[in-house]
């Protein structure tokens, strides 16, 4: 995997971070770093202040996992463009449905791990997390969480950080919430950034080229061709992004002679 911010790779992202580009980012393990206890996730200074400037060049969406007013909280006052939660399904259509059955999980699991310490379930309205980074023997606690989760009906289950996430199959996934959001803002290119398996949905479609991937933290299973090294590099990486925007929206640099899109 290469590192989007070194060499020949900063060309690619500078042909990329031009007036067009939606920039698509997942909250925790991209923005913030992942920490022991999940409530207290949250962006460093520096990478708040380069968001914001970022936001100001460019749209600017934010996917998270989290349930969208969690995650809304996180980023606020920064001048993102859109906040969807639970991995791309709220918000979503035929959302009491889908709230229905993920309902029915909640309850069944709820039951079913009671006795589990350090497993802890996370309802989140339009999907479920499983969380066992607190559980003293995780791989143990895998074993049962996987069993605890057999015979439910309609899910979709996806891996992650010590986390199993449950989600509808018939919900709208990253992916499809990054290129609804591309299409409502008007985008011709994303340069879309995620640390995770449930950002695998959005990394599968930088085969068409109008997506670049960017996975925080190399990986040899993702589908993502490129990273930055760890997850202190996203402010370097925002920084870049903004500079050769701000470079390309001068008027000499007016692309092609074609006038930059108005925002
Ligand atoms: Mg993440």
């Amino acid at each position: 995997m290469k590192s989007i911010l070194a060499g020949r790779q900063r060309a690619l992202l500078e042909r990329f971070a031009r007036p067009g580009v939606l920039v698509a980012l997942d909250f925790d393990g991209t923005l913030a770093p992942i920490v022991a206890h999940r409530r207290r996730a949250r962006m460093r200074v520096g990478t708040r202040r380069a968001l914001a400037r970022l936001a100001r060049l460019c749209p600017v969406v934010v996917i998270s996992g989290r349930a969208r007013a969690d995650a809304a909280r996180r980023v606020a006052g920064l001048g993102v463009r859109a906040v969807i939660g639970n991995h791309g399904a709220e918000p979503a259509p035929r959302a009491a449905a889908l709230r229905a059955r993920v309902r029915r999980w909640s309850e069944l699991l709820r039951g079913r791990l009671a006795g589990l310490a350090g497993v802890t379930l996370e309802d989140k309205r339009y999907s479920l997390t499983v969380h066992y980074r607190q559980a003293h023997d995780p791989r143990a606690a895998r074993r049962a969480i996987l069993a605890a989760l057999e015979g439910l009906r309609g899910v979709r289950l996806i891996g992650g950080k010590f986390v199993f996430n449950l989600v509808a199959r018939t919900a709208p996934d990253k992916g499809r919430a990054v290129e609804r959001e591309r299409r409502r803002l008007r985008c011709g290119r994303v340069i879309y950034v995620g640390d995770d398996d449930t950002d695998e949905d959005v990394f599968a479609l930088a085969t068409r080229r109008t997506v670049l991937a960017v996975r925080v933290g190399a990986s040899r299973t993702s589908r993502a061709e490129y990273c930055v090294r760890e997850q202190l590099e996203i402010d370097e990486l925002l920084a870049a992004i903004a500079r050769a925007l701000a470079c390309s929206t001068r008027p000499r640099g007016a692309e092609n002679g074609r006038k930059p899109r108005s925002r």
